[in-house]
């Protein structure tokens, strides 16, 4: 099968080092094996996406030397489709809607143990609610507990080429640890970047996914979801992060990793690969 990844920005900020990281070392992958780079924007975060920010990441990822099939994929022209993904899980009966505000959540979440930093799991207060009770601005969660029953107890496995050791719980072992995850938001009426990922993935044909660290834990769950819609797992290559001086992952509001800071201090693309370790 012919390799093809893909680089998935959102636009909510300036793209920085470890951006500039992740996209050169995908395209390099794809060139290295005759294959594929494709470049998507996955702008569902309504609230937080920007036009410039999108304007930027194509001037920022040209300035790096970088080419993409065009056109590119913007998720927000592709919020239909999700929505018919969504309404398959619901003939599923393994999505529900969920009125629950965070404090809400962490109200009837169990007080934590001293020194334990886990995040509060959701504890299923809407459970029970059939999709009919469906009301505005109620967000869908997935039945993790249904969705484990259908997959079965194999772990959700999947092949990674990256340097990291992937995590590969039982759907079981995943729904103690997460609880039931928002694969709709609330707030907004859009899908969650890991539903979109996963259905953009297969919906590219994407066979290689090229991506940072930090996403190495949300892959299980990406994996079940491929596994629920009977969608195809890529492989994976999580790569390391670049971090800054006090070994702290680059956030978007690092402005002064930005790539565009270094574009304007005039230094060379090739400088700027150097410096990832490219
Ligand atoms: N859109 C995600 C981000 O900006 C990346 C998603 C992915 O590569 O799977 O972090």
């Amino acid at each position: 099968m012919r390799y093809r990844t893909r680089f998935a920005p959102s636009p909510t900020g300036p793209l920085h080092l470890g951006h500039a990281y992740s996209a050169l070392l995908a395209h390099d992958m794809a060139v290295a094996a005759a294959g594929d780079f494709l470049l998507r924007i996955e702008d569902t975060d309504i609230a937080r996406a920007r036009p410039q920010w999108e304007t930027q990441i194509y001037d920022d990822l040209h300035w790096l030397g970088l080419t993409w099939p065009e056109p590119v994929l913007r998720q927000s022209d592709h919020l239909a489709r999700y929505d018919a993904s969504l309404d398959r899980l619901a003939a599923d009966d393994l999505i529900y809607p969920c009125s629950c505000t965070r404090a809400d959540i962490r109200a009837a979440a169990s007080a934590p143990q001293e020194g334990d930093p886990a995040p509060i799991v959701y504890p299923g207060t809407c459970r029970t609610r059939p999709m009919a009770d469906r009301r505005p601005g109620d967000a869908l969660r997935l039945n993790m507990a249904r969705a484990a029953r259908a997959v079965g107890p194999a772990p959700l496995r999947f092949r990674e080429t990256g340097a990291a050791t992937p995590p590969c719980p039982t759907a079981m072992e995943l729904t103690a640890a997460m609880g039931d995850p928002v694969l709709a938001r609330k707030d907004i009426e859009t899908v969650s970047y890991v539903l979109a990922a996963v259905l953009d993935d297969a919906f590219q044909s994407i066979t290689q996914v090229v991506r940072g660290a930090d996403l190495l834990e949300t892959t299980p769950l990406q994996v079940l979801l491929q596994r629920l819609l009977g969608l195809p797992t890529p492989i994976y290559h999580h790569h390391r992060l670049i971090r800054d001086a006090a070994g702290k992952r680059l956030a978007k509001r690092d402005d002064a990793r930005a790539i565009a800071r270094y574009r304007a201090d005039g230094i060379t693309p090739q400088a700027l690969r150097t410096m990832v370790g490219l």
